[in-house]
């Protein structure tokens, strides 16, 4: 009989989140005792202080964070989180949703994440290039192409994914373009990667909107988190025919029923930095924004954006998960009583992002570069693979869509586990 741990260290709301959804999916399979905690709590993790000299001439030091749930199963794979409420227990939740995803889509990697409590928009170009190299020369010794492979995610980008590649290499001397995905593509990107994960949400829109018989031509979309995902994932649902109504930042949203020019949203962004004062349609807040009537709601920027208190004014058709954790246990209640959305859950709904970042590492490996229609080809049969077992666990065990993919991924995770014996 296995005693349950208490972990003290993580302890913050979106962990205790991801343990009681890993809770209802271990209790939905039955999954042994002895192997529960094993397969639920992070296996190591790496705390770590990083002074950063200022372009004023002072010094500051961040705290950074890299946290491996699983390396049972291949190297841990995760992004990297600069935002300035970052916790170690966000990054652990984080790490152990990465792990369920990783294993849902079949991928031969563990789970991991990475953070910076830190607000990059604060720092100069200077400061963030030593900030972001100092990070990986503190993990030099905890990551590696086979050990724990980093990548982009939320305040994080392809430059910072390059600095941290280079400090890496200059490390071990030679270049090991494997360390890290999402790189500019000078360095050994792949072609694809910056737009996969949003391409891929929209890409499980399309399959269930035509599951629905709902035509793309009649669908409007409201975007929460106008950053990677969030842009790649409003357009590529533009260029699908789909009309999108509302977009928005962490500082605030634009309604337009007639439809948002993206290309010229992201045009703004690009010079403003933010949406503020973008002038292409009335300024909404993010609340109304995600209580506005629509066929899609895609929250695509933090956790816990979907709760108790407004899971019940929902107006929409499909919820597509492009953030992580954005739907609370509580409102995940609501939603399946309700039973009138359709919800895609995080773990496969944004999963282009690792897959693609999985086909990055692959290249890496072998110095063998692959076209971009290569990828968007590859990707898109992982997808249809992971949605089609979802859809089949759905149906057998009469599970909601998000059980279905968190039994998977939790599953064969302790599978492999329980396979391996007591060390991994
Ligand atoms: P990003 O930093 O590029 O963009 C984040 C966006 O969210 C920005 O527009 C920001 O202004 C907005 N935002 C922040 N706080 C907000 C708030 N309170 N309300 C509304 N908007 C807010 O980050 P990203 O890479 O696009 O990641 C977004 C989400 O997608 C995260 O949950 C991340 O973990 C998840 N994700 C990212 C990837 C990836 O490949 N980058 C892959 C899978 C999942």
């Amino acid at each position: 009989m296995s005693k349950a741990i208490v972990s003290t260290l993580y302890d913050s709301d979106v962990f205790k989140m991801a343990c009681r959804q890993f809770d209802k999916a271990a209790d939905a399979i039955n999954l042994p005792e002895g192997i529960r905690d094993r397969t639920k709590y992070p296996r190591r993790c790496l705390a770590v202080a990083l002074p950063v000299k200022r372009d004023d001439g002072s010094i500051t030091v961040f705290e950074g964070y890299r946290v491996q749930h699983n390396l049972s199963t291949g190297p841990a794979k995760g992004g990297i989180r600069f935002h300035q409420n970052v916790t170690i227990g966000e990054v652990a939740a984080l790490a152990m949703w990465m792990s369920w995803k990783c294993s849902l889509a079949g991928l031969p990697y563990g789970g991991a994440k990475g953070g910076i409590v830190v607000d990059p928009s604060k720092l100069t170009l200077t400061e963030l290039e030593h900030l972001s190299r100092r990070y990986m020369q503190e993990m030099v010794n905890f990551l590696g192409p086979h050990t724990d492979v980093a990548a982009p995610d939320v305040g994080t980008n392809e430059r910072i994914m390059g600095w941290m590649m280079d400090t890496y290499a200059n490390h071990v001397g030679h270049i090991e373009p494997a360390v890290v995905t999402g790189k500019p593509i000078s360095l050994g990107g792949s072609q694809g990667r910056k737009e996969a994960t949003g391409a891929g949400v929209a890409y499980f829109v399309k399959k269930y909107l035509e599951d629905l018989k709902i035509p793309l031509g009649k669908t409007t979309v409201a975007v929460q988190g106008f950053g990677n995902v969030g842009s790649e994932t409003a357009l590529a649902l533009q260029a699908y025919g789909a009309k999108i109504i509302a977009i928005s930042d962490y500082t605030g949203g634009i309604y337009n029923p007639k439809g948002i020019n993206i290309k010229k949203a992201l045009a703004y962004v690009q010079y403003a930095k933010v949406l503020k004062d973008f002038d292409g349609g009335e300024p909404i807040t993010n609340e109304q924004l995600l209580e506005l009537k629509c066929t899609v709601l895609a929250p695509c920027a933090l956790e816990r954006v979907i709760t108790d208190q407004n899971a019940g004014k929902l107006k929409c058709r499909i919820i597509a998960e492009g953030a992580n954790g954005p739907t609370t246990n509580a409102a995940d209640k609501i939603l399946d009583a309700r039973g009138d959305i359709e919800l895609i859950p995080d773990i496969m709904c944004n999963s282009g992002g690792v897959v693609v970042s999985y086909f990055e590492w692959l290249q890496n490996l072998q110095s063998y570069y692959w076209s971009r229609d290569e990828v968007m080809e590859k990707l898109y049969v992982i997808l249809d693979r992971a949605k089609e077992s979802v859809e089949y666990q759905k149906r057998k065990f009469k599970f909601s869509r998000r059980l279905a993919a968190l039994t998977l991924g939790i599953g064969r995770v302790a599978e492999a586990k329980a396979a391996r014996g007591l060390f991994p």
